[in-house]
């Protein structure tokens, strides 16, 4: 033990369960790369206005939760607290959307921070996939996400998870409604900080998770009575898509997500074992995004999903994935010549592409054997002096504990016929 700990809210990734992170990662991240999107990756902090413009500056994740800080430099930066903001800021710095081939279609793999109070499934250091589609509107490119998002989880075995589905309108019906919303809910018992809430974003305080708010809230007007033809028949579009694709979605009117820049179709994925922090995902189409953080419309969509609360809802599902051992030969030599021919053995093995792994440190042999146990091992090469002086090497089956001795000029040929 050092004198440090990991900081409060954060955790560290370890061996043999951070196999389980990393294949996380590549479930969500495989539907994406086989479906036209391009790998993005951007600094961990920004200028601290984008997330202000971006994300809003009403939302908890600017006003509370952002670590944000000054350089010795004088700039005034945040660590991220999400992707989106970034990946459009860098799309944009690059000319993507020019290039004449809409929609961008980029994905991304990081580290997110977020000052929250730490629980189970909340952490201050947490890591997200995601994907953005920019520039075009099109419903068939919402229903393409919610998809891939679907695939990702299935292909990871999980099934007891929800999609909630709603539309927040665009600028033409969100800022009616918006309006309606507000006169309703100046006419109620709210505190200060809501009443706050109510003047910068209403919508928000209909995801107020408070009973006595949310008992207030019958009769409050619905977005869907206001949304205009367009965005009707957009929403409707994305549903038939889904529905088509064979996934299931439930529709929730409440569901309007802690950032700002939404319009039109939000999603969110829940799981139904996780307790209070049920949203393994969610995203949705953000219209108006470019635009706030002075790029040109580039009307787009995007997801973001949790691999730390994936991970979690994998272990409540009581999923084990499929990991294959990290090694597949453990090279035990016997002695000083033995260290020397099996070290080539190993690295020959290695630059073939066969997971190898040798016994360092001069280990005697019981304690050898153990640690090739340990390492999940199929194959044990074993050779002492006799063996060398044979021309041979001892090739041990830890499955089946079967050993052979094999000419040494063809043992690696033996062993990668041996693994298939
Ligand atoms: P959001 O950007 O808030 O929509 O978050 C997208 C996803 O990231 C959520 O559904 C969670 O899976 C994950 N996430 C967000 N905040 C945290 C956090 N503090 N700790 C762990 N995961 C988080």
């Amino acid at each position: 033990m050092s004198t440090f700990k990991a900081p409060k809210g954060t955790y560290d990734l370890i061996p043999p369960q951070s196999a389980t992170y990393l294949a996380v990662r590549e479930a969500i991240s495989a539907p994406l790369k086989n479906s036209g999107y391009g790998y993005i990756e951007t600094p961990g902090f920004e200028n601290v206005e984008l997330f202000a413009r971006g994300v809003g500056e009403s939302t908890d994740i600017v006003t509370k939760e952002m670590y944000a800080f000054e350089t010795k430099g004088g700039d005034q930066l945040a660590l991220r607290p999400e992707g989106t903001a970034s990946v459009l800021r860098a799309a944009l710095e690059a000319n993507l959307h020019k290039a004449g081939n809409l929609p961008v279609k980029l994905w991304y793999s990081g580290s997110y921070y977020r000052y929250e109070r730490p629980q189970k499934g909340r952490y201050r250091h947490f890591s997200q996939v995601g994907a953005e589609a920019i520039g075009t509107e099109d419903p068939a490119l919402d229903a393409e996400l919610i998809i891939l998002a679907d695939q990702a989880y299935r292909a990871l075995g999980l099934r007891n998870f929800r999609i909630l589905l709603n539309s927040l309108g665009d600028k033409e019906c969100r800022p009616v409604y918006r309006a309606a919303l507000q006169d309703f809910l100046r006419g109620l018992e709210l505190d200060e900080d809501t009443r706050r809430r109510v003047d910068i974003n209403p919508l928000r305080v209909l995801d107020d998770k408070r009973e006595t708010v949310q008992k207030q809230l019958d009769g409050a007007p619905k977005l869907r009575d206001y949304l205009c033809e367009a965005c009707k028949a957009y929403h409707e579009q994305v549903r038939e898509l889904l529905t088509a694709a064979g996934v299931a979605f439930e529709d929730d009117e409440k569901l309007v997500r802690g950032l700002d820049y939404y319009t039109r179709t939000t999603f969110e994925f829940v799981h139904d074992g996780l307790g209070s922090q049920s949203a393994v995902g969610g995203g949705g189409r953000y219209d108006g995004l470019s635009e706030m953080i002075g790029g040109p419309a580039l009307p787009s969509v995007g997801w973001a999903l949790g691999v730390d609360r994936t991970v979690l809802a994998l272990e409540a599902e009581g999923i084990a994935l499929d990991i294959p051992a990290a090694t597949a030969v453990y090279a035990v030599p016997l002695g000083e010549e033995a260290r020397r021919v099996l070290f080539g053995v190993v690295t020959e093995l290695r630059r073939s592409g066969v997971a190898t792994d040798f016994a360092y440190g001069g280990k005697g042999l019981k304690n050898a054997m153990k640690s090739a146990n340990r390492s999940g091992a199929r194959l044990a090469l074993v050779a002492g002096e006799r063996d060398l002086a044979e021309g041979v090497v001892q090739l041990k089956d830890l499955e089946s504990g079967e050993q052979t001795a094999v000419a040494l000029g063809a043992v690696a040929e033996e062993i990668r016929r041996t693994l298939g």
